[in-house]
């Protein structure tokens, strides 16, 4: 079963940007590379804390830009 990619940090070894940052099976957060090959296993809670402190979680890898943003209203403040 794969387990599901919840951001990505850059590599500690290759300097890869999109290391996958996932969760192993005791709850603590483990980076894998897809570029060397690299896993980065946390054995304490600290460890993983750290880890997904520093993660770019994946909603905001890949920002949906669907919505333009509103043009606000200067209240003539550019006259
Ligand atoms: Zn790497």
């Amino acid at each position: 079963m794969a387990k599901e990619t919840i951001g990505y940090v850059k590599c500690s070894e290759c300097g890869e940007p999109q290391a996958a940052v996932r969760m192993s099976s005791r709850s603590f957060a483990y980076s894998v590379c897809p570029n060397c090959g690299k896993q980065g296993f946390c054995r304490s809670k600290m460890c993983s804390d750290s880890l997904l402190n520093r993660m770019q979680p994946i909603e905001q890898a890949a920002p949906r830009n669907d919505k333009p943003e509103e043009v606000k209203d200067h209240g003539g403040f550019f006259e």
